[in-house]
């Protein structure tokens, strides 16, 4: 398996250094562990912490000379890459904003084709839209310029994205897949139930958040767990055979695409039962409203206008109407007792 593990972004000197002494006590001789940090950050707003920028790259390749693993940082522009390999950074990722970006992408791909020295793999996330289609097209494009590819799924927002990864682990079998459970979940509590999915699935390994003091951490403090966290959650997934969501696996198993498809399913769930939380929420306060302003809370004609709309869409998406009317009936029910 291949670990990518380390802090959302390097901070400190001490920082990247306690992280990496912490990882390094614990880690076993059985896999690849490289080490991670960013160092320009791709942040929503520009009053927020935006990394140290290149004067973090030494303190990367000082967790080399002294810890022995492997680095990888972010690279987002021609000149980020330019700067990493002249540090000597191993490996490179391509975060999930710029994987957007086509030109971005092939600008970056441009260079690495331009420099003689080449990093060990490049690494590209998906794009934060589930877009299938345009992953696939950054692997090809990083592939023309040479160098030797992993596939990061890191989901969308915070949720994952099973049938965008499917279909690319379908496509390209031949490209490492690594799941970063970290962004994918956006919480350190959901981290280790999430990466099991690595062994259910059968990927590759995985990229995680790894903080030696996550409450105090500049970005991304809620999803990355301590050294010892770690630890425990990367025993579980090599001393575990694989019992969780149905079969009975060990790891580095095939899976089959019935367990790609209850991954997708139990992804789409989590949807509807969250939008039908919020639905209800809605309902709340119309019943508020309802109330302040003396209206009944049963309005017929507005669920009989709700049914005819449903029944419309569903004849046409082959649904029966006793199923729409069922669950129509169920929500409105419940919605109801909400007001
Ligand atoms: C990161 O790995 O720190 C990062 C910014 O990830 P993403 O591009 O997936 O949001
Ligand atoms: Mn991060």
């Amino acid at each position: 398996m291949i670990y990518f593990l380390g802090p959302c972004a390097a901070e400190t000197y001490d920082q990247v250094m306690t992280t990496a002494r912490l990882l390094s006590e614990q880690l076993d001789g059985d896999h690849l562990y490289i080490y991670r940090a960013g160092v320009w950050k791709p942040r929503t707003s520009p009053d927020t912490f935006q990394g140290v920028g290149a004067e973090a790259l030494q303190w990367l390749t000082e967790v080399k000379r002294i810890y022995g693993m492997p680095v990888a940082t972010e690279v987002a522009t021609p000149e980020h890459v330019r700067l990493a390999l002249e540090a000597g950074i191993d490996y490179l990722w391509i975060g999930a904003r710029t994987s957007a970006n086509p030109i971005a992408v092939q600008a970056i791909a441009d260079e690495l084709k331009a420099k003689g020295q080449q990093p060990k793999a490049v690494l590209i996330k998906n794009p934060v839209n589930e877009d299938a289609a345009l992953w696939l097209g950054n692997i090809a494009r990083l592939e023309q310029a040479g160098v030797a590819v992993m596939a990061v799924h890191r989901g969308c927002g915070h949720r994952p994205c099973w049938g965008m990864a499917h279909r690319v682990r379908t496509e390209r079998p031949d490209i490492p897949m690594l799941l970063d459970p970290s962004h994918l979940t956006g919480d350190a509590a959901l981290v280790p139930d999430m990466l099991l999915r690595v062994a259910e699935l059968g990927l590759d390994g995985a990229m995680i958040e790894v903080h030696c003091s996550p409450e105090t951490a500049l970005s991304d403090a809620r999803q990355q767990i301590t050294p010892a966290a770690l630890h425990a959650t990367l025993y579980t997934l090599h001393h575990t055979p694989y019992t969780l969501h149905h079969t009975p696996n060990t790891i580095h198993h095939t899976p089959t695409p019935l367990t790609w498809y209850r991954a997708e399913i139990d992804e789409l769930d989590d949807q509807l039962w969250d939008i039908l939380l919020r639905r209800l929420e809605v309902c709340e306060r119309i019943g508020e409203w309802k109330r302040a302003n003396a209206v009944a809370p049963f309005q017929p004609e507005r669920f009989e206008q709700l049914v005819r709309d449903r029944l419309k869409w569903g004849s046409a998406n082959g649904i029966s109407s006793e199923t729409i009317r069922t669950i129509l009936s169920a929500i409105h029910e419940e919605s109801l007792r909400r007001q």
